[in-house]
């Protein structure tokens, strides 16, 4: 099966950053991949920014460096990445300064859409956005995307907002969370919305629990100065899981359009109860055999930023009163996976009698590696013997299931959402009002934890977390589901 393609209008999108980590490792081969499949049309261009003097030709070696890098060889062509390279262009400007700008705004078609998307240091937002309006850069249609992280709290979220509606309007923000982007979490709402079959046993009453993970088996790397900063509980579960936890919780919007999809996640956040600090585990990873401490690469012996945190969450509302959703994400865990699982309720009365290997129902929605869905169901053990229950998964792996060139199609998250800013489709864009609501919510709990002095708890690299988050689970006679590839 071949993915249908639809081409997006002609756009001119200027990356700051345009040398960065984030545009050779996924902007750039991201929009070749979009090119060599025919919707980005031959006539768009992209203009890389950044402070180093460069020539058209040098930046053009980079992009197909990047290419060469991050784009499979099957989905390599020498042809079309000539073509592609012909659309790339460059100019250096300092973002904080004053010099470029013209050359900048020189390059700017008429009469195609322009995208700017925001790819520095989150501390350059504000002074690039003053800029693009000082330079009369970005026209009324503009689009500006704006990477993560947005703000670190309530206050600073609230000051970037402010500056980039002094510019836009709200129409013209896209706010970027790339897990929005992943093919299995449209599916999410695919699958709630587009069946009969789940909908109504989405909600307390058959609905024992949610568990959302996110973890990895990475540590902080180089990126140790920014994270000591943030900790997991601001890089990952104000925004990415978040968002997934919205997904889920969420009521049916009136429709699939982006206002309609914003209003009913904003609902979710404020429907958060504040979470207790018993129901929050923080841990950071001890020194492995080969791999150094959490301490180390974040260069501050005394560090208590948590690499790993564990959180009991309640919605309140009609839906979800006495559901808890446990929400984990980490980093040096045992392997690198992100999935939700709804884990239903037991059916009201069993015929099968006691002693039984009854198991739950759970939903399970896998977001990496191999994105797909599994439904684990009760059938009878095959064969003579009586009735005896065995647990199946139906299984369904979303490149295996659309099979051939269809599977290997699926869009990575940023080139999917790239194309939406470009179609001008916000829906998988988090509103401003979203991001604050996040932070309010938040921010407390980073609070709580401060004025306590608490300090995270050593975990193991290569294990599933601290042992409390274990407990988290363990007192309410839960148990997590096993961290593995
Ligand atoms: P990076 O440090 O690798 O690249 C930054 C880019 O900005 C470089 O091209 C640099 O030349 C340019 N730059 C810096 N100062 C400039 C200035 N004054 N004027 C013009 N250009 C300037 O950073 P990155 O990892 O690519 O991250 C970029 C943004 O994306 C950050 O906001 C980051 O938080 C966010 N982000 C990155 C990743 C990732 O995987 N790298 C993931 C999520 C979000």
């Amino acid at each position: 099966m071949v993915a249908r393609v639809i081409p997006v209008d002609p756009f001119d999108l200027v990356v700051f950053g345009g040398t960065g980590d984030l545009a050779r490792r996924k902007i750039l081969p991201g929009l070749y991949r979009r090119f060599s499949a025919g919707q980005m049309p031959r006539e768009s261009r992209i203009i890389g920014v950044a402070r180093k003097a460069m020539t058209r030709e040098d930046y053009r070696a980079v992009v197909a460096e990047a290419i060469g890098e991050f784009v499979a060889p099957e989905r390599r062509d020498g042809e079309v990445e000539r073509a592609f390279l012909d659309c790339i262009d460059y100019v250096a400007v300092d973002v904080g300064g004053d010099a470029g700008w013209s050359e900048l705004s020189a390059l700017m078609r008429e009469g195609v859409v322009r995208a700017f998307y925001f790819s520095v240091g989150p501390g350059l937002f504000g002074p690039l956005a003053d800029r693009l309006h000082a330079h009369a850069i970005a026209d009324t249609d503009a689009r500006v995307v704006v990477e993560k992280p947005f703000g670190n709290d309530l206050a600073s979220a609230r000051a970037l907002n402010a500056t980039l509606a002094a510019y836009f309007r709200e129409d013209q923000v896209y706010r970027i969370d790339h897990y929005l982007g992943k093919e299995t979490v449209q599916n999410l709402m695919a699958v709630r919305f587009a069946n009969i079959l789940f909908e109504p046993l989405w909600n307390a009453q058959f609905v024992d629990h949610v568990q959302i993970t996110v973890a990895e088996s990475v540590g902080v790397n180089g990126r140790g100065e920014y994270y000591d900063r943030a900790g997991a509980m601001r890089d990952m579960v104000q925004n990415h899981l978040m968002q997934l936890l919205c997904l889920i919780a969420m009521e049916p919007p009136f429709r699939f359009e982006p206002d309609a999809v914003r209003d009913e996640k904003l609902k979710v956040i404020r429907a958060l109860d504040p979470v207790r600090s018993d129901e929050i585990v923080r841990g950071q990873y001890r020194a492995g055999a080969t791999t150094p401490a959490y301490r180390e690469e974040a260069g501050d012996p005394d560090s208590l930023t948590e690499s790993y945190i564990a959180l009991k969450v309640h919605v309140s509302n009609w839906r979800w009163k006495g559901t808890p959703f446990y929400l984990r994400t980490g980093k040096r865990l045992r392997a690198r996976t992100s999935e939700i699982a709804v884990t239903f309720k037991e059916p009201p009365h069993s015929i099968f009698g006691e002693g039984e290997s009854w198991k739950e129902n759970v939903l399970v929605i896998r977001l990496q590696p191999n994105e797909g869905m599994n439904l684990r169901v009760m059938i009878k053990e095959p064969g003579p013997g009586g009735m005896r229950l065995k647990e199946v998964p139906l299984d369904m792996s979303f490149a295996e299931a659309l099979g051939g060139e269809g599977g290997a199609d699926i869009p990575d998250a940023y080139e999917r959402l790239i194309m939406d800013v470009i179609r001008g489709n916000q829906t998988l864009f988090m509103r401003g009002d979203e991001v604050e609501a996040a932070w309010a919510w938040t921010d407390p709990v980073i609070a709580g934890w401060e004025e306590r002095g608490d300090r995270p708890q050593p975990y193991d690299p290569g294990s599933s977390g601290p042992e409390d988050a274990l407990m988290l689970m363990h007192r309410d006679a839960r148990r997590w589901r096993e961290i593995r590839d």
